[in-house]
């Protein structure tokens, strides 16, 4: 079957991103115009598409709009969430597509309509990338159609692709709590895409993988491959879109390689028994203040995505963190260049870090 979808944009010129963001035979969007917003929610929402996509400004070029019914991606975007309640049946994903400017200026400040998304992406990201961009709108569609189906019955180590007796790697109070609370797919997407397969924690993306096995971020391809064919990814609903791996599964395995905790050993030893494990040569991380392998190299670097090592790093203050989900954390090299700065939505540094910032600023970078 083909994943259908609505694209709703003011400006004639840019209804090309329907076409961009589209997988002929399997999501296809279509162009429509905005109508007066209360009216054109409920069609779409009787239309019972797959997805819709929302330019942010909807207000620019009204058309045959009178000024006084304009509107913003955000009013749509509540109006179907509030529908879905009631049918949640029939929810579907809904993703914010705009230019970057109006991202960074407009949307990030607007904290209230943050979570009516699924996914928000840059039309600048659509034009660059957009194998990726169109991967990950045809797993929302596929991770809906199977939320739809569960409606009333929504079971986590099910939906993470886990057997029950699996549970203890997802047995956290808040998470219980909170898929407890959620009645709707959009408020199950909501938990797995922000809390899950955004964070790390239970599940960690390939460069928190490499990191952890002290190898290079630029082996991602074949550390990826290598962890698939020993059944260390995640299965689950929005996998497709958002490959990770379980952190426990890839604990077990290095506990195996290593013989002892993994982040306790200089990354090139690890580097060489993974490569050894793997029957493959892999570079192994370096410290990316330091340029040395003798580090010991634990997470990415959550600007630059290299691994770093705690030692050089500062901590980034996050709001709700769950229980079962790491700090992210940025290495000196990219608090020292300022490349952190230019990140969206921005980091926050951790208050007990922030005194931190502006003696690594005055530090030589070492040779
Ligand atoms: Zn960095």
């Amino acid at each position: 079957m083909t994943f259908r979808g609505i694209f709703v944009e003011d400006n004639d010129t840019e209804a090309v991103f329907a076409r961009q963001m589209s997988t002929k035979g399997v999501l296809e969007l279509e162009h429509e115009r905005p109508r007066p917003v209360s009216k054109h929610s409920k069609d779409i929402f009787a239309g019972r598409p797959d997805m819709l996509v929302l330019d942010f400004r909807l207000d620019i070029d009204l058309g045959e709009m009178e000024a006084s019914e304009a509107y913003k991606g955000s009013a749509m975007a509540q109006q179907i969430r509030d529908l879905a309640v009631s049918e949640p049946e029939h929810d579907f994903p809904i993703v914010l597509v705009s230019s970057e400017e109006k991202i960074r200026e407009q949307f990030v400040p607007d904290r209230t309509s943050h979570d009516l998304f699924d996914k928000v992406c840059s039309k600048e990201n659509v034009t660059n990338e957009r194998a990726l961009v169109r991967r990950e709108l045809i797993s929302l569609c596929a991770g809906y159609q199977v939320l739809r189906s569960k409606v009333g019955d929504f079971n986590v180590l099910e939906l993470a692709g886990l057997a029950a007796d699996d549970d203890y790697v997802l047995d956290y109070q808040d998470l219980r709590h909170a898929m407890q609370r959620a009645t709707t797919p959009h408020l199950v997407a909501a938990i797995f895409l922000r809390q899950l397969l955004w964070r790390s924690g239970p599940l960690i993306n390939i460069h928190d993988a490499c990191a952890r096995l002290g190898v290079s971020k630029d082996e991602g391809a074949t550390v990826s491959d290598a962890l698939r064919e020993r059944g260390l990814s995640y299965e689950g609903i929005f996998s497709d879109g958002w490959p990770r791996f379980w952190a426990h599964l890839l604990d077990d395995f290095t506990l195996g390689v290593f013989g002892g905790r993994a982040t306790g050993i200089p990354s090139e030893e690890r580097a060489a028994n993974v490569s050894k494990a793997f029957g493959n040569e892999l570079a192994p991380a370096k410290s990316p203040w330091t340029g040395k392998t003798d580090e010991l190299i634990a997470f990415a670097c959550s600007c630059c995505r290299r691994g770093t090592e705690m030692r050089h790093s500062v901590g980034v203050f996050e709001m709700d963190l769950p229980s079962y989900s790491t700090r992210r954390r940025i290495c000196w090299r990219c608090i020292h260049d300022d490349s952190y700065l230019a990140a969206v939505p921005p980091f926050t540094i951790d208050e007990a870090d922030r005194s931190l910032i502006e003696d690594v600023k005055k530090l030589q970078i070492p040779e």
